[in-house]
Order: C-alpha cells, then structure tokens, then sequence
C-alpha cells in the first residue's frame, strides 16, 4: 500500500545501526527511496541539499543533538517545502509526544516499533505531502492565471504596471533609469475586419512573440491593452531604449505572417520614453502614450521618442 510520490525521499535521522538497518530493509521492500544521517548536523545538511526529501523520521536521542531541536530547525528554517516529520522515540512518556509535537512534529512512533505500523504512518505523510503538492501547483496555477494574459502568454496589465513600478523605485535607489515603450498595432481593425478574429488573434500572439525574442532576459513584456504592449527596459535611457524600439519595429515590417494560408504584413507604431523625462510612473506612460500618438499621426509604421514640453 506504499503511497509513492515521484522524487520524494524519506530521511532516516538514526544513529542506532540495527534500527538502520531493519528499517532501510522495510523501505526497499515498500519501494521508497530514502537517505540516512547518523546525526544533526547531516541530517540538516541534507535537508538543505536534498530538496527530494519530504519526509523524515527523526529518533529522539542523537549523539549531538535532539530530535526536537532539529524539529524545531526545520520548521523556522526550511521554508521552500513542507516536510512531514515523524519523531521516533524510545520515551513512552506523554509528556514527551507533547513537546515533540508542540515543537512541529506531525506524527511519532515509539521504539520498538512495529513495521506495519510504521508502514502506515509513512502512508500518511504522504498522503499529505500529496495534497500539499496539489496545492502548490494549483496556487502555481492561479498565479499564472492573474499575472499572465491568456491569448498571448505575456504579462497582463496589471502585473506588466506592478514590475514597472518595481523597477522605478529600484532605479531611483540605484542611480538607473527605466526606460519604455508602448506599442500599438497599426490598422487592426482592418486585419480583423478583413480575415476575421481569429487571425487577428493570431497576430496578436506574433507580435508578442516578436517582442519578448527582441528583449532582454531582465527587460518585461507586457500586453497594456486589445492590441496594446508595453515593454519595460530596466536601465536604459530614451535614445537606448529608441535602439530597442526601432529593432522591433522593423523585425514586425519584415515579417510576414503566417496564418492559415494566409501572409499578412503588419506594422506597428512604437512611443518611447524614459523615467528622466518623468515625475512618476503615471507621467511616464503618458508621455510614452503621446510619443505613440505623435507616432500615428506622422503616418504609422514608426517610432517616436517623447521630446519634452
Ligand atoms: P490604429 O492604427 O490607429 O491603431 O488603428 P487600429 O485599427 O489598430 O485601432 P482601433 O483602436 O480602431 O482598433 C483596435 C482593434 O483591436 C479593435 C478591436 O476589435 C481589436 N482587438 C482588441 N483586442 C483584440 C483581441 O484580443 N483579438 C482580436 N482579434 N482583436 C482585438
Ligand atoms: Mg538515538
Ligand atoms: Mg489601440
Ligand atoms: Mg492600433
């Protein structure tokens, strides 16, 4: 009835050769992998190598140390993970469990025990770590979900404003400016009203893909709007940024793209600025949105640098 869980390892904390042994012979048999530390310090430095590990049954009596004080140390310290911990313990006094389990043990078995018994409290800790895991990956989920757009895969509005927001205040601490560019798909009305929603969606993820291929590992690409992105460029000032912008520009004027048999030519106008020329995160995407407009007015296919009053 072993509960398996892909990469997940039990940790064996025993200094006791006999219990090792019989208990290493049990866990083979029920097919678990596990490591075994003989003391403390191994133990934690397992733990902190070995991210596998999930569960752990800890004896009591360690040569240099206790079962609850590392007990202790891994619910103040581990924090990536939950690890289920079963304390092992050769005291039969309640008093004992008490503190063992006030100090963040989950479970514990007395020695000598019974490997059936042992079998089955193993099961449960797994049967948790299970949940636990599900958990995290539907929180996984549900982060993606919010902070990404669904069509494009690329930041959504309000996650491409939190980042913006995050690297103005770090670029003011540090000395650094923030460059961006809002971007706007020329014509696209006409590419939907002329092939339909469908290849204008498909457009819409090309262009988000031209985008993010033409960026930095540390720059963010976000979508602002319907056919709208804003790219936020740690670190670089207008004319860099300008650099960037012109870049993407012409990549999109060049490309052609493929929908169901159909090549399509798109252009789109870029607006750049930059944090000097800004008194704060609102001022800054206005300006960058008037340098768009400035774009579009100058007939399309373009890039404008904001210039100033
Ligand atoms: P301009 O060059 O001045 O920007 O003209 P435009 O046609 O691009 O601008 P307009 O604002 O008139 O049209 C934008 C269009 O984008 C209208 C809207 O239906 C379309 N759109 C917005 N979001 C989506 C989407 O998710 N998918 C598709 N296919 N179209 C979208
Ligand atoms: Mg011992
Ligand atoms: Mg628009
Ligand atoms: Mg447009």
């Amino acid at each position: 009835m072993s509960e398996k869980l892909d990469n997940l390892k039990v940790l064996i904390v025993e200094d006791d050769k006999d219990y090792i042994e019989l208990t290493t012979i049990y866990l083979q048999k029920w097919g678990y992998d596990y490591v075994v530390s003989t003391n403390g310090k191994s133990a934690i430095e397992c733990l902190k190598n070995d991210k596998d590990i999930g569960l752990m049954l800890l004896d009591w009596m360690l040569p240099d140390t206790t079962g609850v004080e590392i007990c202790e140390y891994v619910r103040n310290n581990i924090l990536d993970r939950y690890v289920y911990i079963v304390m092992v313990t050769g005291k039969k006094e309640k008093k004992d469990v008490i503190e063992a389990l006030k100090k963040g043990a989950d479970d514990y078995i007395s020695k000598p025990y019974d490997y059936e018994e042992l079998n089955v409290r193993i099961h449960s800790g797994f049967r948790i770590l299970k949940l636990e895991r599900r958990l995290k990956e539907s929180y996984q989920k549900l982060y993606e979900m919010a902070t990404h757009d669904a069509l494009t895969g690329i930041l959504n509005r309000g996650a491409i404003e939190k980042k913006l927001k995050r690297e103005v205040e770090r670029g003011k601490r540090i000395g650094h400016e923030v460059g961006v560019i809002l971007i706007d798909i020329d014509n696209f009305k006409r590419i939907n009203d002329e092939y339909g929603h469908q290849i204008g969606d498909i457009v819409l993820q090309d262009v988000a893909e031209v985008l993010e291929t033409n960026c930095r590992r540390y720059d963010y690409v976000g979508r602002y709007g319907g056919e709208e992105f804003l790219i936020v460029l740690p670190g670089l000032n207008s004319y860099s940024t300008s650099k960037v912008a012109e870049r993407i520009r012409k990549e999109v004027e060049n490309r052609s793209f493929h929908a169901v048999n159909i090549d399509l030519k798109v252009t789109i106008s870029l607006g750049v600025c930059s944090t000097k020329e800004a008194q704060d995160i609102k001022d800054l995407i206005k300006k960058a949105d008037e340098a768009l407009y400035k774009a579009k007015r100058e007939g399309k296919n373009r890039t404008v640098v904001y210039q100033g009053e």
